[in-house]
């Protein structure tokens, strides 16, 4: 059985296997709007369930401090306030908020958390977005530029009202990331912790790769390829996830910051690389750049490769996962 059938299977349930100590322990919850899944090999002096639950008290903690939506979160106050005042936040917000507008230079604009000022106004679950003239009236206030760092005193600031943030493309990233640390400092060496498409694995099983399903993006839990990978992070982002077809256009949680609408070159972008903050943030990039200068940002990048599906279904590979050129002998 693979993985992802696995997980449509063991929702929020403990597997155990029936050796008794050292063993494979492995555990799936609903946290931050997607399934977390965290397995791993529990060697005899290790609490494997500790572990997880460890992980998944760290997710709950982002998800608290990061959610749009939830009115005692960090984020909803920065919306709240920001284009009021200079706000004094967390460092660990600060540093994540720095880190997102240092990929929106990387990506040029590709990626930016400004994205909810017109992101704000789709509710895909409820089929609702907005007009083209509401749009056109909140576009301008999408730009990372719009977001005033001050490093000393730690504080943001929005220079416009109407300024919005959200941190979905990057949260997940972040939150699988602080899991493996976590199942490291426990002396955890092979595990896989997964938030929706964001996953990173840890060392491997027993010698082997972990396999990692890419979705078919037209397909509901068809796979199209399986990967076999160890120590690496993976991120898919596809136009899959959350969307509603209205007049055979598909809207989806992509927004492309440059027109307010949902990114529709491609069907899904998988990155494979050293962490899971990095894979997030660049799948939903790449995802809104498109083959040409998408596939030119990974191969720019060292340690990142692209596995992309455009809205033809053609798929496409960064140079480091082409088959090698055969030398002639
Ligand atoms: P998911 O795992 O939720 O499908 P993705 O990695 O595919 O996430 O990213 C989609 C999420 O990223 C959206 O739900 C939204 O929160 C956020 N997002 C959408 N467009 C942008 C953008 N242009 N820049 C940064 N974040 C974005
Ligand atoms: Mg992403």
């Amino acid at each position: 059985m693979n993985k992802l059938s696995r997980f449509a299977l063991f929702t929020s349930l403990v597997f155990v296997s029936s050796v008794a100590n050292a063993e494979w322990v492995s555990s799936e919850q609903a946290i931050m709007g997607t399934r977390i899944h965290v397995e791993l090999w529990q060697d005899d002096n290790i609490d494997g369930q500790a572990a997880i639950n460890a992980v998944m008290a760290e997710m709950r903690r982002i998800d608290e401090l990061m959610s749009p939506h939830k009115k005692t979160s960090a984020l909803y106050r920065i919306n709240q306030l920001a284009s009021q005042q200079e706000l004094r936040i967390s460092s660990e917000m600060f540093k994540l908020i720095a880190r997102s507008i240092e990929f929106s230079r990387l990506t040029e604009g590709a990626f930016d958390i400004t994205y909810a000022s017109v992101g704000h106004l789709y509710n895909y679950r409820a089929h609702k977005r907005p007009d083209r003239k509401t749009i056109k009236k909140q576009l301008g206030k999408i730009d990372f530029h719009n977001i005033v760092l001050d490093k000393n005193r730690q504080t943001i600031r929005f220079t416009h009202t109407g300024v919005f943030i959200d941190l979905g493309g990057i949260a997940k990233g972040y939150a699988v990331d602080n899991g493996i640390k976590i199942l490291q400092q426990r002396g955890i060496k092979s595990a896989i912790v997964s938030a929706g498409g964001d996953s990173r694995i840890l060392g491997n099983r027993h010698g082997r790769p972990w396999m990692m399903g890419i979705r078919n993006p037209r397909k509901h839990d068809g796979l199209l390829t399986r990967l076999p990978l160890w120590d690496t992070a993976l991120s898919t982002s596809g136009d899959y996830e959350r969307y509603f077809i209205e007049d055979g256009v598909r809207y989806h949680h992509i927004i492309d910051p440059k027109t307010g609408d949902s990114a529709r070159k491609l069907r899904s972008v998988t990155i494979i690389g050293p962490d899971a903050i990095t894979t997030d943030a660049l799948s939903t990039s790449l995802f809104i750049m498109g083959i040409e200068r998408g596939m030119a940002l990974a191969n720019q990048l060292p340690d990142i490769d692209a596995i992309m599906i455009d809205n033809k279904g053609r798929f496409f590979y960064s140079n480091g996962l082409q088959e090698p050129a055969t030398t002639k002998p």
